[in-house]
C-alpha cells in the first residue's frame, strides 16, 4: 500500500494529485490564464510559485491523507517550459526534504498515455493533442515510440495563437470551439500531412491572412480551422493504428476536450472496428493525478531517488518520449 503524490507544472497548470493503489484520491490544480495574449513562461511560473502551497493543502484536504502517509513524491520532469518545470521540481525537493521521502521523476507525455488505463484502454495508440505537444505515441518493443508528430507547433498552440489574433485570450481552444459551432461555410485551407507527421504554422499564416482580408467571418474561419486540422490529426492517428495493428485509440491533452475532435475520432474508430477512449476532462488536461498515477507504477518497480541524488535531480525541458528508458513496464 503506497500513497504517491504527483506534481505537475510543465506549462500553464500547477497541479498536485494523490494516488493510492491506482486509485485517485485527489487532483487539485490551479491554472494560469490571460484575458488577452498568450502564455508568458515567467508569468506562468510566478503563478505556480504563488499557488504551490494552496494547491498542496487542497490536495491533502481532498484526499483526506496526512502528510506523513505520503510514500513518495512524483514530479513531472519534462518536457515543458523551464521556468515552470523548475517551480515543480523545487517544490518536489522541498517536500522530499521535509517529509524524508524519495522523488520519482515522471515523463509528462507518458503520464498522459498511462492515465488512459483508467478509461479501460489497454494498449492504445494515443493521439496526444496538447498545447506545446502534438504526437502520435504508442508503446512498442520496449519503448514509447513517436509514430508521428507536428513538425512545427503544437495544435493547442496553433489554436491559442489563432485566438490571440482574433483577440479572444488564453486558452483559445475552448473559445475557438464555441465560435466554430456557429460557423456555416467551410473555407478551403492548406492541408499539411506528410506521412504520419503534420505541419501547422503555414495554416496559421493562411488563416491570419484570410482574417485580415476582412472577407470571412470569425465563425467560419474557426469552423474551417477545426475541420481541417482535426482531420489531419485523425488521419495520422489512423495511419499509426494501421501501421502498428493496434485496435484502440486514446485521446490525451487539453485539445482532446474538444467535442468535434472527439466526434471525428469516434467515427474513424467505428469505421475501422477499433475502440475509442477519452479520459474525463480533469484527466485530459495537464494534472497532478496522472503524474501520481504513473509515479506509483514506477515507484512500485523500485525506482525512487533520495538523498544527494534527489537534491541533484534536474528538469528535462526537451525530454523526448522515445529517449526515456522504460524499465518499469
Ligand atoms: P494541455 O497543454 O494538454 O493542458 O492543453 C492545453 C491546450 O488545450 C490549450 O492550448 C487549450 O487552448 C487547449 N484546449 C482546451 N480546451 C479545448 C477545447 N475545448 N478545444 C480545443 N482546444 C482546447
Ligand atoms: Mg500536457
Amino acid at each position: 500500500m503506497s500513497v504517491i503524490l504527483g506534481i505537475e507544472s510543465t506549462a500553464h497548470t500547477f497541479g498536485i494529485g494523490a494516488v493510492k493503489n491506482g486509485k485517485i484520491l485527489a487532483n487539485a490544480k490551479s491554472a494560469y490564464t490571460t484575458e488577452k495574449g498568450g502564455i508568458i513562461p515567467i508569468e506562468s511560473a510566478k503563478h505556480h510559485k504563488q499557488n504551490e502551497e494552496i494547491v498542496y493543502s487542497e490536495a491533502l484536504k481532498i484526499s483526506g491523507i496526512n502528510e506523513n502517509e505520503i510514500d513518495a513524491i512524483a514530479v513531472s520532469q519534462g518536457p515543458g517550459l523551464s521556468p515552470c518545470l523548475l517551480v515543480g521540481m523545487k517544490f518536489a525537493k522541498h517536500l522530499s526534504d521535509k517529509l524524508k521521502k524519495p522523488i520519482v521523476p515522471v515523463n509528462h507525455c507518458m503520464a498522459h498515455l498511462e492515465i488512459g488505463r483508467m478509461t479501460g484502454a489497454k494498449d492504445p495508440v494515443m493521439l496526444y493533442a496538447s498545447g506545446a505537444n502534438t504526437q502520435i505515441i504508442a508503446y512498442s518493443s520496449g519503448k514509447y515510440r513517436i509514430f508521428g508528430e507536428t513538425l512545427d507547433i503544437g495544435v493547442g498552440n496553433f489554436l491559442d495563437n489563432f485566438a490571440r489574433h482574433l483577440g479572444i485570450g488564453f486558452p483559445g481552444g475552448p473559445k475557438i470551439e464555441e465560435l466554430a459551432r456557429k460557423g456555416k461555410n467551410y473555407i478551403e485551407l492548406p492541408y499539411k500531412v506528410k506521412g504520419m507527421d503534420i505541419a501547422l504554422s503555414g495554416i496559421l499564416t493562411n488563416l491570419r491572412q484570410k482574417m485580415e482580408s476582412g472577407k470571412f467571418s470569425k465563425e467560419d474561419l474557426a469552423y474551417s480551422a477545426q475541420e481541417t486540422v482535426f482531420a489531419m490529426l485523425v488521419e495520422t492517428a489512423e495511419r499509426a493504428m494501421a501501421h502498428t495493428g493496434k485496435k484502440e485509440l486514446l485521446l490525451g491533452g487539453g485539445v482532446g476536450c474538444n467535442s468535434r475532435l472527439q466526434e471525428m475520432c469516434k467515427i474513424m474508430c467505428s469505421e475501422r472496428g477499433a475502440k475509442f477512449f477519452v479520459p474525463s476532462r480533469d484527466l485530459l488536461v495537464d494534472n497532478g493525478a496522472m503524474i501520481a498515477f504513473l509515479g506509483e507504477i514506477i515507484f512500485n518497480s523500485g525506482i525512487k531517488i533520495s538523498g544527494k541524488k534527489a537534491e541533484e535531480l534536474d528538469i528535462k525541458p526537451r525530454q523526448r518520449t522515445d529517449e526515456v528508458e522504460v524499465s518499469w513496464k
